[in-house]
C-alpha cells in the first residue's frame, strides 16, 4: 500500500492532507506541530517528525514559496528511498521546481509541480484544479493520490509548467480583482447603489470570479482570512519572472505585480487578498493610504 505524507498543514494543506487519509497511511508534519497532532486527531493521520517523512511513497508540500520547500529538500534529500515522487502543491517558481527535479532526479527520485486552485474551500470539498508539470510515467503514478483532493487534474507540460500556469491564473484572478475595485471606487463616488450595481455587472459582460464570489462580501465590508495578499503579490511576481525569462513584454502584467506590492506594504501581514480594495479606495480619497 502507499505511504503519503503531507508537509505544510497550512490554510491549503490541512483540508487537503485530509482526503489521503481515505486511501491509507498519511504521515503529516507542520512546523509549528500542534497543528499535526489537531491534523492526526481530527482525522487519523500520523504526526511525525520531518526525517520519519522520508518514509512515505509520495511526498507532498505546500509551504508558502519554493524557498521554503528548498530548506526541507535539503534535510530530507539524503534519506528519501529511490522511487519516491515529491509533489510540490506550492504555487511555486518554475525555475526552482526544474532545479529541485534535477537534484530529486539525482537521487533516483521523481518531482510533479502540482499547484492547485479553489481556495480552503475547494481544498475542504476535494475540488481543487491542479496543474501538474512533470513526467507523465510519474503523474499517473501519483494520480489516484492528486485526486483525492483535485476534482480536476491536468497535465499542462514538463516540470515547471505547472507552477506557470499557476501564477498566469492568479494574476488574471488579481487583475479582474484590481479593476473591478477600481471600477466600484469611482462608482461609489458617483452615488450609485453598489449592490444594485454589482448585481447588475454580475449580470452582464463586465463579470468574472471577482465580481461573482469577492465582491458580495467586500460590499458588506468582510474580509475573512482565506488567501493572504502577500501570496497574491507573490504569485504576480512569478508570472512577472516568467515573461523576464522569456524577454517577453507585459506591461499589465507587469503593472498589476507592482501595485499588489504596494497594497501588500500598507497592510498588515496577514491581511486577505481582498483587502487590497482598501489600497485602491484610499487611491480614490476614501481613508488612509
Ligand atoms: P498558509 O500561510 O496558511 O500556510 C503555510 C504553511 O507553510 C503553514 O503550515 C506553515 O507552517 C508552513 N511554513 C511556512 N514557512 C515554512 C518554512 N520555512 N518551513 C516549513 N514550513 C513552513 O498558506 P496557504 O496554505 O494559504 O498557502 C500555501 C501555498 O498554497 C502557497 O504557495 C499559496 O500561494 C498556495 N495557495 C493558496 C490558496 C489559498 O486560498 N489560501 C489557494 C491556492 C494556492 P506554520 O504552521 O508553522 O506557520
Amino acid at each position: 500500500m502507499t505511504t503519503a505524507a503531507f508537509l505544510g498543514l497550512g490554510a491549503m494543506g490541512y483540508p487537503m492532507a485530509s482526503h489521503l487519509t481515505r486511501l491509507g497511511e498519511t504521515l503529516v508534519w507542520n512546523r509549528t506541530p500542534g497543528r499535526a497532532e489537531q491534523h492526526a486527531a481530527e482525522f487519523g493521520s500520523r504526526a511525525v517528525t520531518l526525517e520519519e517523512t522520508a518514509q512515505a511513497d509520495v511526498i507532498f508540500t505546500c509551504l508558502p514559496t519554493s524557498d521554503d520547500v528548498e530548506g526541507l529538500l535539503d534535510r530530507l534529500l539524503p534519506l528519501l528511498k529511490p522511487g519516491t515522487i515529491w509533489v510540490d502543491c506550492t504555487s511555486g517558481r518554475p525555475a526552482a521546481g526544474r532545479e529541485q527535479a534535477q537534484r530529486l532526479q539525482q537521487a533516483g527520485a521523481a518531482f510533479l509541480d502540482a499547484p492547485v486552485s479553489g481556495g480552503p474551500t475547494g481544498a475542504k470539498a476535494g475540488t481543487l484544479a491542479v496543474m501538474v508539470g512533470g513526467e507523465t510515467e510519474v503523474l499517473e503514478r501519483a494520480r489516484p493520490l492528486i485526486e483525492s483532493f483535485g476534482g480536476t487534474v491536468l497535465r499542462v507540460g514538463p516540470v515547471g509548467t505547472g507552477f506557470a500556469v499557476k501564477a498566469v491564473n492568479n494574476v488574471l484572478m488579481a487583475v479582474h480583482l484590481w479593476a473591478t475595485a477600481e471600477g466600484f471606487a469611482s462608482l461609489q463616488q458617483q452615488g450609485v447603489d453598489l449592490d444594485a450595481a454589482l448585481s447588475v455587472i454580475n449580470a452582464s459582460s463586465g463579470r468574472s470570479f471577482s465580481s461573482e464570489n469577492k465582491f458580495p462580501k467586500i460590499l458588506k465590508r468582510e474580509f475573512a482570512p482565506f488567501f493572504k495578499l502577500s501570496l497574491l503579490a507573490k504569485d504576480a511576481g512569478i508570472a512577472l519572472e516568467n515573461v523576464q525569462e522569456v524577454r517577453g513584454s507585459a506591461p499589465l502584467l507587469a503593472q498589476t505585480a507592482m501595485l499588489l506590492r504596494a497594497a501588500q506594504a500598507s497592510q498588515s501581514e496577514d491581511a486577505d487578498h481582498a483587502e487590497l480594495v482598501k489600497f485602491v479606495e484610499a487611491m480614490f480619497g476614501h481613508g488612509t493610504l
